[in-house]
């Protein structure tokens, strides 16, 4: 039965990472791969996340099933973290969290319930978008629409992403990237986020906010602020939130959906749905990277220890953007990348084409995604010169 199934092609980071590996210049640099990367080139175990660990071994007392909306301590800790500890949306018990296997698990939990209980309602993606949106919503049966997000010359279409949310059929579903939109680092400034709130309401669009980095662009609660003005503003609205990048926690599969409706008793309704979504999905979440998180929150000496290095990391990687603008001023190239320094998270829409890429990976051992996106935390100080000058050859 098997012989007709054909082979299709692996997913185009992975082959990078495969070449990646089997390069022997001892030069080579990886910015492709989508995961933070330290001053050393390793992803580490954050220092609250290990001490939490310890903590667990000791007084873990079971590993029984955690249900479906998983560990109810957890997702009341990342219902604050989103929506802020003192926010009205929680007071009025509007939002509900469900546990989900990552933010992919999340994404996936948001496609099955706008399937089921918004039947017809198209999503509507950046163009472009951090491409297995395309995959979980298209495996769920969605259709998919894109908006534009980026000008020809590799900048925020502002104007272009606003004209095209004001032509979308009333109650149709927009993903918005909250923060370190993810392939080109482009952020909506909180103008920009007022002005998309106003064709929102005006076209009555339901939002599904992707919350994949926070602390990773401004701070916390910086990071925040489109989430927390639709909630506050709009009846309704959807949030996918992962804990892989934020807490480093990235095999743990940790993520949460959020659902926000009008009030306490239609959440509770739109609550039971999502039992099912997630049965139906996986049954329950994996518990051991909820509990790592929940034991950190629990504790102000780790949730100390986590903001901290959580801070580190933000500045290490914003640090590297001003870095390798001025690294690249002794080519007369900082104007032309200036918009790197500008742009937020851990990925970059550099501006350089295929044929950059190309040559780069070819000539230089420098591996990035072939739409010009490079995954700024690859970079350190042992390798800047090296990649500005590579971009500086490349590029003339
Ligand atoms: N959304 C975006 C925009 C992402 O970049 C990612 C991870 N790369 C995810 C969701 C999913 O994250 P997770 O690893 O938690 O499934």
């Amino acid at each position: 039965m098997f012989e007709s199934i054909e082979r299709v092609p692996g997913d185009a980071i992975l082959g990078l990472i495969e070449a990646f590996k089997s390069d022997k210049n001892p030069n080579k640099v990886d910015l492709g791969v989508g995961v933070y990367r330290d001053e050393q080139g390793t992803t580490p175990i954050m220092r609250a996340v290990k001490e939490a660990e310890k903590l667990l071994i000791d007084n873990e007392k079971t590993k029984a099933y955690i249900g479906s909306h998983g560990d109810p301590e957890y997702g009341a800790d990342i219902l604050k973290t989103v929506f802020g500890a003192e926010s009205d949306v929680l007071a009025a018990n509007r939002a509900s969290a469900t546990q989900s296997p990552g933010g992919t698990g999340a994404l996936r939990l948001a496609a099955g319930f706008i399937k089921t209980n918004l039947p017809g309602k198209s999503i509507w993606l950046s163009d472009p978008t951090w491409p297995n949106h395309l995959g979980v919503f298209g495996a769920a049966g969605l259709n998919i629409e894109k908006y534009p997000y980026v000008d020809a010359d590799n900048r925020l279409d502002f104007d272009g992403m606003l004209a095209a949310l004001k032509q979308i059929p009333q109650g149709d579903v927009v993903l918005l990237h909250a923060c370190c939109h993810n392939p080109t680092g482009f952020d909506l400034s909180q103008d920009q986020w007022q002005q998309v709130l106003a064709v929102l309401q005006e076209r009555e669009l339901l939002p599904l906010v992707d919350f994949a980095y926070q602390g990773f662009g401004d701070g916390m609660d910086e990071d925040a602020y489109g989430v927390r003005l639709l909630a506050n503003t709009l009846d309704e609205m959807l949030i996918t939130q992962s804990c892989s990048k934020n807490f480093g926690i990235y095999r743990e599969r940790t993520g949460c959906f959020i659902a926000v409706a009008k009030d306490a008793d239609d959440m509770a309704d739109v609550r039971s749905q999502l039992a099912i979504t997630a049965r139906e999905n996986y049954s329950n979440p994996p518990g051991h990277g909820s509990a790592i998180v929940a034991t950190i929150f629990n504790s102000d000496e780790l949730t100390t220890m986590w903001r901290e290095e959580l801070d580190e990391m933000r500045g290490r990687i914003n640090g590297l953007r001003n870095d390798f603008v001025k690294g690249l001023a002794p080519h007369g190239l900082d104007q032309r990348f200036a918009h790197v320094a500008e742009q937020r998270g851990m990925f970059s829409f550099t501006g350089l084409t295929p044929a950059h890429v190309e040559k780069l990976r070819d000539e230089h051992s420098i591996y990035m995604v072939k739409s010009g996106r490079a995954n700024v935390a690859g970079l350190n100080s042992a390798n800047l010169e090296y990649v500005c000058n590579a971009i500086a050859d490349v590029v003339k």
